[in-house]
């Protein structure tokens, strides 16, 4: 695991918070514990055994959803503190979890799905592919119809792709403080793919694109195949012509929520543009802030499941800026259902592209 790096915990400690603004967990909750200095505190001091853990120092230190929102104003480029957060409390064994997160770690466990549902068998997705698209537990629980979209996408553009019976990819397990169910997730997973004989992996979650390329490593477990997102790969091809999307029931004006990890962590901002682009018919009118200065949507680091109520009103917040009365689009399972917390109508970009392919490669 990941060491904690005690030099830029300290700097960050000892910030005026200049990133206030930008912290999801500070604008939703008003507790200046839960601010990034705030939290940086607390974790710099049990770090040096001045504060012992407890339930109310673990509740405020895991109090971020991982957003990277703090790096914007951040004068150190070299500080991750969500990350500095999540090594710390992970490090601190005596921190375990919090007594809200055991249902699901015991899902994780029985299941592999904090949701304690198992994979439902996906419509034109066979063994052997060579391609393996990886839907994530979020998407197959919360919007099997994503995965439809996708599995629907391939079988238009002619893709040779697979699925196999995922376990969850082992992030949420490390985010609720249980490493070693991380680290058994990820082998499962790991000689599952390995089996599978895919020479490339789409995720359809950008948390597991996460995970695979940044957490795996940190672990030990390189996996041995090509690593994309599902918003990427789907604009590879749409640019083949593999994919022609005719006029889909969508039309009009829509806005696009870049999910954080696309934008600031993957860089994958004018892909999700060009996506929307691609389909005649829709406008795209621009969130502010949108694109690498995105919001939270309420979603990040299981929040929805492990403290609905700061999930809700994150996402209220966010909902906010978006221009109001238009069809939101984004590509992630996570913020699609952060938020549908509002009025409004929410999809994520591969259904509204598989409705405007509905057969004979489109058109
Ligand atoms: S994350 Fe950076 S800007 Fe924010 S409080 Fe810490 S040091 Fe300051
Ligand atoms: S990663 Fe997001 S939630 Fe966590 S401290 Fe930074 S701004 Fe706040």
């Amino acid at each position: 695991m990941a060491e904690v790096d005690l030099e830029q915990l300290m700097n960050c400690a000892l910030c005026p918070n200049m990133c206030r603004s930008e912290c999801p967990a500070l604008q939703a909750g008003s507790r200046e514990a839960v601010a990034p200095a705030g939290k940086a505190r607390l974790a710099a001091m049990a770090q040096n055994a001045q504060l012992e853990w407890s339930e109310s120092l673990l509740e405020a230190v895991a109090n971020c959803l991982g957003c990277r929102g703090c790096t914007i104003h951040c004068p150190f480029p070299e500080l991750n503190l969500c990350d500095e957060l999540l090594f710390s409390r992970i490090g601190a064994k005596p921190a375990g979890a919090l007594p809200a997160w055991e249902p699901y770690l015991n899902n994780l466990r029985k299941y592999g799905s904090p949701y304690g549902k198992r994979q439902e068998e996906f419509r034109g997705a066979k063994r052997g592919g060579k391609v393996l698209f990886y839907a994530g537990c979020t998407a197959l629980a919360n919007n099997p119809a994503s995965v439809e979209a996708y599995c629907h996408l391939f079988k238009q553009a002619g893709v040779d792709f697979q699925m196999i019976e995922e376990d969850c990819c082992g992030y949420p397990a490390e985010t609720w403080g249980d490493l070693e169910l991380a680290k058994k997730l990820a082998s499962e997973n790991r000689a599952k793919i390995e089996h599978s004989g895919a020479e490339l992996l789409v995720t359809g979650c950008p948390e597991c694109w996460q995970t695979f390329t940044e957490r795996y490593p940190d672990w030990g477990l390189q996996l041995p195949l090509e690593i994309v997102d599902g918003s990427s790969y789907l604009l590879g091809l749409l640019a083949e012509k593999k994919l022609k999307p005719g006029r889909g029931g969508l039309t009009g004006p829509v806005t696009i929520h870049d999910p954080c990890i696309l934008a600031r962590t993957a860089g994958v901002i004018s892909e999700l543009r060009e996506i929307v682009l691609a389909v005649p018919g829709l406008e795209l009118v621009e969130a502010d802030p949108g694109k690498e200065k995105t919001r939270c949507c309420g979603g990040g680091r299981m929040f929805q499941l492990s403290f609905p109520r700061t999930a809700e009103a994150v996402a209220r917040k966010r909902l906010e800026e978006m221009p109001p009365a238009i069809p939101i689009l984004t590509a992630c399972p996570f913020c699609r259902e952060g938020l549908k917390t509002g009025e409004g109508k929410v999809y994520e970009l591969v259904e509204i592209i598989a409705e405007a392919c509905p057969g004979d490669n489109c058109k």
